[in-house]
């Protein structure tokens, strides 16, 4: 028996190690099962090229657990180990790389590891002792057997070994006594090893038989060896590709809508295909995440530095060997490599996108509701997105038709660019509360466009801010003749003090409620419009509903709704509630202003005024207040109630 000092310097790493670990001791498995694929895979590579001769026999990879002896086996039939290559690559490389890693990360704080980089050393995080086993595929070759208990000292011997391959051997600390049970490994199995090119048996597969479940003789293969990422489109039908998003994400019942299936070769390796989910809230598709592989094992679910953050929404698989993976997150947004890899993305997503929306524009819009959370963010997120998705950026309008933004700036430029040579687009968010609005808009010839979407309103602000001249209004934000201004404004005849005393009538009148604040103003509107409508100034409202998405815009938030209550002074109804208004002479005792002199008491002076007044109408104002707030959707409970007894009362 030969025994010797492992290749490391520091006293023990062993403890370091184990602390340091401890929230990803999980990944030892996936490590240990790497080494047994790859060593699988050079065993093929060699037979393919005549270095190898002989049986390559069966080559499945087994996980093997034995509570008796709490040993826990991994066992391959690859290329095995010499007694040298177990010196020179456990004994040195791997102890030596180990400990590199430590020195260089012992200080850090984030979590870095659970990612590759250390290798055969990470059993020792749940192991006593870690045994290997080995017989190399070499002629002559002699079956070797290694020990090391934790410490730097190992021990190495002759052994006898039947089959090619190597055994690594754990014994399971105390500890860790759950990798000992059937259900933990199996979960780890699934969750790393799914799509690992070699197949992976755990025990045997289960038929429930009587009532109970029983081994059959057949393997219990975890793995699908060859995953439809791997295999080349042309090979792939529609069904493949959904049967292997059933794969990935067996708990999602809705089909994806399409998908990309990725192929780069230069500059970088990466495959992947990347499905588009129905999107109805962001929420809902942050469950089946995006699963990053290197060269098929399974690396993580967290892929936020790599892949822009809107394509995050997606669902499926990235496949790179090039992504550094043992390097901090923070380290991966600023590679070159991570960089090309998300532009290339971005750049497949949109051309399929575009190809999609040329190739069938009808289909395209049936699945714009569902993509356009999706498209919108990517657009606001991601300026290079933007100038690619503007093509086939869709908005609709109340009849349900849908146009690309230069198409419709093409449809209503006639009648809704403005007397200034502005373009107003008008929309409504909510088409039943703004029937009255909408169906006068129709009227006058003009296109309402229905914005109901999550993210329209930061969507319309963006597309403002990059077409000078063009603005979006919501149709009950003014009246009509205001939001589209063809000439200057109508003036009424009446003055300053007839205007007060109509306010104050209404405002005796107006309902209380401290979330929602009216404000009575005067339009000499159209005589055919409403005596008196409710509208809602755009910015403020925009202002609010941004602010529900966005940090530091509070206080736009926790402001009361704020409405207008336009009286509109062309209307014949209005016209006779003047004409029954009646003005007297008051006297008021005012401040003078011109003689005020520093420090010295205000003087005061009586002035006479005349106050108009109207009395004995309550019945009409209320009526047509009510009026005007049933026509926006406001006027519910006992308001609602008030005015159709009313009503009532009044036809009798
Ligand atoms: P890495 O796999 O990153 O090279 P490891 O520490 O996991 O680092 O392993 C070190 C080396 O030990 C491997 O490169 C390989 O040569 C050898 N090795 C480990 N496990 C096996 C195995 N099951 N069969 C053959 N060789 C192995």
């Amino acid at each position: 028996m030969a025994q010797g000092t492992i290749g490391v310097t520091s006293d023990n790493i062993f403890p370091v190690i184990k602390k340091f670990l401890y929230s990803d001791h999980e990944i030892f498995l996936r490590e240990m099962i790497s080494n047994a694929v790859d060593a699988t895979q050079k065993l093929k590579t060699l037979a393919s090229v005549g270095e190898m001769k002989g049986e390559l026999g069966d080559l499945k990879v087994r996980v093997i657990i034995d509570k008796k002896k709490k040993t826990l086996t991994i066992q391959d039939h690859g290329i095995g180990m010499t007694a040298e290559e177990v010196d020179k690559y456990i004994n040195q490389i791997a102890f030596s790389g180990a400990e590199e890693f430590v020195n260089k990360y012992k200080n850090r704080t984030e979590a870095i590891i659970g990612h590759f980089g250390l290798g055969f050393y990470s059993s020792f995080m749940v192991s006593d002792k870690v045994e290997i086993f080995s017989l190399s595929y070499k002629d002559d070759a002699r079956a070797v057997h290694w020990s090391c208990s934790g410490e730097t000292t190992y021990e190495m011997e002759d052994t006898i070994k039947a089959e090619r391959g190597t055994d690594i051997v754990l014994h399971i600390n105390d500890e860790f006594s759950q990798y000992l049970e059937d259900a933990t490994i199996e979960g780890l199995l699934k969750k790393y090893c799914k799509f690992l090119p070699v197949e992976i048996v755990f025990g045997k597969k289960k038929e429930w038989k009587d009532g109970k479940q029983v081994e059959t003789d057949e393997d219990n293969v975890i793995n699908n060896t060859t995953p439809a990422w791997t295999r080349k489109p042309a090979e792939l039908k529609d069904e493949d590709y959904k049967a292997f998003y059933r794969e990935l994400y067996p708990m999602q019942m809705d089909e994806p809508l399409f998908w990309i299936h990725l192929n780069v070769d230069y500059p970088f390796h990466l495959t992947g295909i990347l499905y588009f989910p129905r999107i109805k809230r962001n929420i809902d598709v942050r469950r089946n995440k995006i699963q990053l592989y290197c060269n098929q094992v399974f690396v993580t679910d967290e892929v936020e530095n790599i892949v822009p953050e809107y394509l995050t929404l997606l669902h499926g698989v990235i496949d790179s060997p090039d992504i550094p993976l043992n390097v901090s997150r923070s380290y991966l947004q600023s590679d070159n490599n991570v960089k090309k890899i998300a532009s290339h993305i971005t750049k497949k997503v949109a051309d399929k996108l575009s190809e999609l929306y040329k190739n069938d524009k009808e289909d395209f819009e049936k699945k714009w509701d569902d993509i356009r959370l999706f498209i919108q963010y990517g657009m606001l997120t991601d300026e290079k997105f933007y100038e690619r998705a503007i093509s086939f950026c869709l908005v609709k309008n109340t009849d349900l038709k849908y146009f690309n933004i230069e198409e419709y700036k093409e449809k209503v430029k006639g009648e809704q660019t403005d007397k200034d040579g502005n373009l107003i687009l008008l929309y409504t968010q909510d088409p039943n509360a703004n029937y009255t609005h909408i169906e006068r808009a129709k009227q006058k010839g003009y296109d309402v466009l229905l914005m109901d979407g999550e993210l329209d309103v930061h969507a319309m602000s963006q597309l403002e801010q990059k077409n000078e001249k063009m603005r979006f209004v919501r149709i009950d934000s003014d009246i009509l003749e205001n939001l589209i201004r063809k000439q200057d404004a109508q003036k009424d005849n009446y003055t300053e003090e007839q205007k007060e005393g109509m306010r104050k009538a209404f405002e005796k009148i107006l309902p209380t409620d401290n979330k929602l604040n009216y404000y009575i103003s005067f339009e000499a509107a159209d005589s055919d419009s409403l005596p008196i409508f409710l509208t809602q100034n755009e910015f403020m409202r925009r202002m609010k509903e941004m602010s529900q998405h966005q940090q530091g815009m509070n206080f736009y938030g926790e402001m009361p709704d704020q409405y207008n209550l336009v009286i509109n002074t062309s209307h014949p109804l209005i016209k006779d509630l003047f004409g029954k208004m009646q003005s007297e002479e008051v006297e008021e005792v005012v401040e003078k202003k011109d003689d005020k002199k520093e420090g010295e008491e205000p003087v005061k002076e009586t002035v006479k005024k005349t106050v108009w007044n109207l009395t004995g109408e309550d019945e009409r104002l209320n009526q047509l207040t009510d009026i005007a707030l049933l026509a926006s959707g406001q006027l519910k409970g006992e308001a609602l109630a008030k005015f159709v007894n009313r009503t009532v009362s009044l036809l009798q």
